[in-house]
């Protein structure tokens, strides 16, 4: 590709070649005076593409003379940033939101639980105390009242019901009311939900009392601020001893955590793929959200650092 002519160029490499270009445009386009937005590089991606012009020089391309293609560019070009310009009023499901986070849950999506529109096993809770990113100005905080979540995919900030391969919503009419409010064009949608209560573990279990007092219970046993109080100590920590007097505290923490989630869940009959909507996360993967692991060798367990960056976080 580095030696490559425009005359050369393949279909795939004008696509790669245009993407290239689409990063060096200052995404915030003007919608009206004072208003600016930043559009996901995806989405201008898939607005271009649904412009005629821009199928047909993709169309064309490999059929092209050498001087045609010089002025194809051109308008490939300038078609790129009508598209920007003229932005469609509503989600073109390009997915760039979806990859960048999962929704958080409000009161009014609890009926998307009930008619199962949902299934419990999607979502978990984020736990008061926890670090998160705000949706709106990226600041990162501790949660004082928790949340629930659409989980998200392994090793990814994706939505668990983003295709992937289409990038459309697999549950699009029925996605919760912060997807249905948010707009990558328009912020103000989603600050209208302001007024809208999140959806707490209280609204899903506290009628039934037995569960409702082992999450009380377990909250006041396995609370993340015991393990971020640990962590903290451990990080401040400047003897060996005293380090590892902590980290045997924070490895008997999570242990206790992990032997009362499965007795719970035993007892008591709830579904391994809840655990993490009823409990939380468990604190040992918690952990890690500060950069640690716990490791076993031969039958004992040890704190390992796998990054001294953290605390990490989720969007909520
Ligand atoms: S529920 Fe659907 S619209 Fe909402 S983030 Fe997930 S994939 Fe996107």
């Amino acid at each position: 590709m580095k030696d490559q002519t425009i005359e050369d160029w393949s279909r795939e490499d004008l696509k790669n070649q245009w993407l290239c270009w689409i990063d060096t445009i200052d995404p915030k386009v003007s919608l009206k005076e004072g208003d600016s937005v930043v559009f996901p590089k995806k989405r201008i991606v898939v607005q271009a593409e649904m412009t005629p012009l821009v199928k047909s020089i993709f169309a064309r391309w490999e059929r092209l003379s050498p001087s045609e293609r010089f002025s194809a560019w051109e308008q490939l070009k300038e078609a790129t940033k009508e598209a920007m310009k003229d932005v469609l009023p509503s989600c073109i499901q390009c997915g760039e939101c979806c990859r960048k986070g999962s929704p958080v849950l409000r009161v009014e999506d609890l009926e998307l639980l009930r008619t199962e529109k949902i299934p419990w096993s999607a979502l978990y809770t984020i736990r008061s105390g926890e670090p998160v990113t705000s949706h709106d100005k990226g600041e990162v905080f501790f949660l004082v009242d928790e949340r629930i979540k659409f989980r998200e995919k392994e090793g990814s900030r994706e939505c668990l019901f983003l295709d992937s391969t289409s990038s459309l919503c697999t549950i699009y009419e029925d996605r919760p009311l912060e997807c249905r409010a948010q707009a990558c064009w328009d912020q103000s949608g989603y600050l209208e939900l302001e007024n809208q209560p999140y959806l707490t573990r209280r609204d899903l279990f506290s009628h039934i009392e037995v569960l409702w007092d082992i999450i009380e219970a377990h909250r006041s046993r396995c609370g993340f601020e015991r393990l971020y109080g640990l962590v903290k100590k451990l990080k401040e920590s400047t003897a060996q001893r005293e380090a590892e007097e902590i980290a045997s505290k924070i490895i008997d923490l999570t242990s206790y955590e992990s032997h009362f989630r499965s007795f719970m869940a035993e007892q008591l009959n709830i579904p391994f793929d809840i655990l993490d909507l009823v409990f939380g996360r468990p604190l040992e993967r918690l952990l890690e959200l500060f950069g640690y692991r716990i490791r076993i060798e031969k039958d004992t367990k040890f704190i390992e650092i796998i990054t001294q960056e953290g605390p990490f976080h989720e969007e909520a």
